[in-house]
């Protein structure tokens, strides 16, 4: 591993302070130590955030607001949570492990880097990594990755189960930096790879995030669920957040977020719309997921993430239906 300095900032005033070229920030590093053993990432200096007081979980009103450092497992174990968002509580302890989830926290979450395995294989081409290079897996191993949103230059998956259900949620992201304080809406954190695969995000350098805030859940049952190839430990082929509110046999509404198909959580709008209005029947659940993955763009060993996700959608909204 490259030398490099560490700072642990005593407010986010002064991370954001000491945020200088070659700077990163560190949440519980359990991604970015790992990254930097594999030399994917090289940072002069390391600003560690972990110890911020932004470890609480607080009701705001009807909103709730969690602070960028809380745990993973204390995000789950919320009681708050468990009860007005219960699908978020499901997510995260879909993700990872107990031992991971107890030092992971909430931003570092969000900002885990792609699994793509040419990424993290210094010796091997990578847009993302290093731009222009190439992109190794549209010929090679993709099977693990997108089939929605990609762009010839990459065609990653985000990792995180809980931006997924955040995505849903319709969370906001609260974040300072050197150009003042911003809410970024989820999804709309993550970005999709178009032709700048190296930024997952559209945060600038030097952008702290502070904290999540929840608007009122909305009405209807929800579920997380998650297709992986091992019970633990491993991560999404294809996830699903959805709530559903039924009324008289119809939707009333309908939130469906997707993960492990696209560069960033991904929000199944064009289902959602053929949905809204019409019966809640198995039917009408086919139609919609068909309808969204339309715009698939699968490639010969990941095709099979598009019947996985077809099936998953209507699965889902059955047994919330129901
Ligand atoms: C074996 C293994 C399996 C896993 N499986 C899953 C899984 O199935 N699902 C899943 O969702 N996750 C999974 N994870 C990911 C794990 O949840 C992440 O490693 C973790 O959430 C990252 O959190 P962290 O606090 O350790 O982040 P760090 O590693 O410290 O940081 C990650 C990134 O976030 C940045 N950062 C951290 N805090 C801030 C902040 N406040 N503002 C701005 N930038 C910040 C860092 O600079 C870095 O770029 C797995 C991890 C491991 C090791
Ligand atoms: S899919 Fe993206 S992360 Fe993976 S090799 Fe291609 S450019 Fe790199």
């Amino acid at each position: 591993m490259k030398p490099f300095e560490y700072a642990r900032a005593g407010s986010t005033a002064e991370a954001v302070r000491d945020f200088g070229p070659g700077t990163m920030y560190l949440g519980g590093g359990t991604n970015l130590v790992d990254l930097m053993r594999l030399g994917v990432a090289e940072p002069e200096r390391l600003v560690d955030v972990s110890r911020l007081p932004l470890d609480t979980i607080e009701p705001a009103g009807d909103r709730v607001r969690i602070g960028a450092t809380v745990r993973n497992t204390d995000l789950a174990a919320d009681p708050l949570v468990r009860s007005r968002y219960p699908m978020l509580a499901r997510a995260v302890l879909a993700g990872a492990s107990g031992q991971v989830r107890n030092v992971a926290t909430v931003a570092g979450n969000l900002l885990q880097r792609t699994r793509c395995t040419y990424f993290q294989d210094v010796t091997r081409p990578c847009n993302k990594r290093r731009p222009g290079s190439g992109c190794p897996a549209i010929a090679g191993d993709h099977a693990n990755l997108a089939v929605l949103g990609t762009s010839d230059a990459c065609v990653a998956t985000h990792p995180s189960d809980m931006a997924v259900a955040l995505a849903a949620l319709d969370a906001q992201v609260h974040v300072t930096g050197p150009g003042g304080d911003r809410i970024l809406p989820m999804p709309g954190l993550h970005r999709l790879p178009g032709d700048e695969p190296e930024r997952d995000t559209v945060l600038n350098p030097g952008d702290l995030i502070t904290a999540i805030e929840l608007p009122p859940a909305p009405p209807g049952a929800s579920l997380y669920r998650k297709v992986r190839e091992r019970a633990s430990f491993a991560f999404a082929l294809v996830s699903i957040a959805a709530v559903l509110d039924v009324q008289d046999g119809d939707v009333a509404g309908c939130r469906i977020a997707l993960g492990g198909v696209a560069h960033a959580p991904w929000r199944a709008e064009r289902a959602e719309r053929a949905l809204i209005g019409g019966p809640a029947t198995g039917e009408a659940f086919l139609q919609a997921a068909e309808a969204e993955l339309e715009q698939a763009r699968p490639l010969p060993r990941n095709a099979f993430k598009v019947p996985l996700a077809r099936n998953l959608i209507v699965a889902t909204l059955e047994e919330l239906a129901a």
